[in-house]
């Protein structure tokens, strides 16, 4: 089983796309963009790298590639939701994975 990914490294995590467009002269994600991480053949979901085709942009962050928020997801099209839900940061309030409640008060 996949471990999940720690906070330190969903924000670390590099981005690959489907395509690679350009804008104003700049290289950028276009088509549907997965995370990944340097040094892994494999983006976050489990696609394989090498077979996939997926274009590498190794200088991206994950977060610059967020249609509402980032600053370089003018051609992203699609966000993979498998890799956004295990890059997602975990929220404060939810109960994650390794808290279990072992001795609940009477
Ligand atoms: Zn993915």
């Amino acid at each position: 089983m996949r471990r999940p990914a720690s906070e330190h490294a969903k924000r670390d995590a590099s981005v690959a796309a489907t395509r690679a467009g350009e804008l104003d002269g700049e290289r950028l994600p276009a088509g549907e963009v997965h995370g990944w991480w340097h040094g892994q053949n494999e983006t976050a979901c489990g696609l394989a790298l090498s077979k996939s085709q997926l274009v590498r942009f190794g200088a991206l962050r994950w977060r610059d590639v967020q249609p509402d928020s980032g600053g370089a997801a003018d051609l992203v099209t699609a966000v993979c939701e498998r890799c956004a839900s295990a890059l997602r940061p975990r929220a404060v309030h939810a109960d994650g994975p390794g808290w279990t409640r072992t001795s609940p008060r009477p």
